[in-house]
């Protein structure tokens, strides 16, 4: 059995504390302003792009990325305390997420350099907001069955398919899809599939809307019909996109946005219990609070090998599959420790019933997006030389 899964802690240092003190201040007068309630889940007004070149203007975007290109050069440490305490808040982050979290390391890892010049620096200033094509109506947990077809044309390539699920895709201006420009090999199933940055006003696309369990406009279904690309869009190497398209993924699993997704409930409960919990309620809170805190030291030394410059995909996807299931529990076990413990007129605060029925409805999801709990733990199965 493979002896490489390892979890080193990790120690805040008083830089760290200082930033994260600073972001606080930031957030509680942005709170103050009106800009957004904290404990709300996101689900008001959570895609806010005045909050996003703010942020975008404080240097908080692009943090790790290169100065040349719009970044700031400070480290993976740094970038971690400030989405966390954004998350923690329930800051209005979704418009700036995906472009921040995993677009623009794609952008400066297989982009050429003109296209890196214009489009990153947007993406740091809060300015440039992107989706992700990978999923289809026959291709989701195995993305590499894509057939979404890229046809070399004059100048460029013209792309015609279906993608679903995509989230935010109506309001992104740039979509970095994989896309079929070959046929699989018998040696190699992964072979032929090319990552593009698709302008989302190109025309030939049509966005269309589905609407999620707790009846919001979230993602999409999106259709290419006979899309013109150029040539330089094409990221990295054509056929390639198997290598590129997993290191993407690595990105999207390390965060802490992979365990408080449905954290305001447990703010909610705190705020409903009061200073003086019962025994039973007070327990159940220090329950959940060892485990976000078990989880949040695994996180936080995820993004330290990231910093080292490592790809810990093994132990990234241990912390989706336990922070993605706390999180999903979270909501029942909170609506189970609150109808006893709290009293008759906190019970009817309707703040904290809306908060809780929103993350009930969120919850089925957590488990599915960017990877399947089963589809995780064949990973780490893998990783642990077990398959
Ligand atoms: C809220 C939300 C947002 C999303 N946003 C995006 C987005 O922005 N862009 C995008 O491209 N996609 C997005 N997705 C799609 C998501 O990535 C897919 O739903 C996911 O990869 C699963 O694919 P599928 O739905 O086709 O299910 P399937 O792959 O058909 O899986 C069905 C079931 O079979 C299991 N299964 C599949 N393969 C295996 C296996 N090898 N071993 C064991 N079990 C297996 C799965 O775990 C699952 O339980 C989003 C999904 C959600 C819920």
């Amino acid at each position: 059995m493979s002896t490489s899964f390892r979890f080193e802690p990790i120690e805040e240092t008083p830089e760290l504390r200082d930033l994260r003190a600073e972001v606080r201040g930031f957030l509680r007068d942005e709170i103050k302003a009106g800009t957004f309630k904290p404990g709300s889940g996101n689900m008001r007004s959570s895609f806010n792009p005045e909050f996003s070149r703010k942020l975008g203007a404080k240097g908080w975007l692009g943090m790790t990325w290169p100065k040349k290109y719009g970044g700031h050069e400070r480290t993976f440490m740094e970038r971690y305390v400030v989405t966390e305490e954004m998350l923690a808040h329930g800051a209005p982050v979704r418009a700036h997420w995906v472009a921040d979290r995993q677009s623009g390391p794609v952008l400066l890892t297989y982009a050429q350099e003109h296209i890196k010049q214009k489009v990153v620096p947007q993406i740091a200033r809060g300015e440039a907001y992107f989706c992700i094509g990978l999923s289809e109506p026959n291709s989701g947990s195995d993305v590499f069955a894509a057939s979404t077809k890229a046809t070399k044309t004059e100048g460029g390539w013209l792309i015609n398919g279906r993608k679903i699920w995509t989230s935010n895709a109506h309001r992104s201006h740039y979509c970095i899809a994989l896309v079929r420009t070959s046929p699989a090999t018998a040696e190699n199933r992964r072979h032929g599939l090319t990552q593009f940055l698709i302008d989302m006003k190109t025309p030939g696309i049509t966005v269309r809307p589905i609407v999620n369990l707790a009846g919001h406009h979230d993602f999409n279904e999106v259709i290419f019909d006979d899309v013109m690309v150029p040539d330089d869009h094409l990221l990295g190497e054509k056929d390639m996109a198997w290598k590129q398209a997993t290191t993407e993924l690595a990105y999207e699993r390390s965060g802490p946005d992979r365990w408080l997704e449905t954290f305001f409930a447990l703010h909610g409960l705190v705020r409903v219990a009061g200073k003086e919990p019962d025994d039973r309620l007070a327990e159940g809170l220090g329950r959940e609070v060892a485990s976000i805190a078990t989880l949040r030291r695994m996180s936080l030394s995820v993004a330290g090998m990231l910093q080292n410059g490592q790809m810990p995909t093994n132990e990234a996807a241990v912390v989706k599959d336990l922070g993605t299931n706390w999180e999903q529990a979270l909501p029942n076990k909170v609506r189970l420790l609150a109808p006893e413990a709290i009293s008759a007129e906190r019970a009817n605060d309707e703040d904290f019933e809306s908060v809780l029925r929103y993350a009930t409805l969120i919850a089925p999801k957590l488990t599915i997006q960017g990877g399947t709990r089963e589809v995780l733990r064949g990973i780490v199965a893998r990783g642990l030389g077990l398959r």
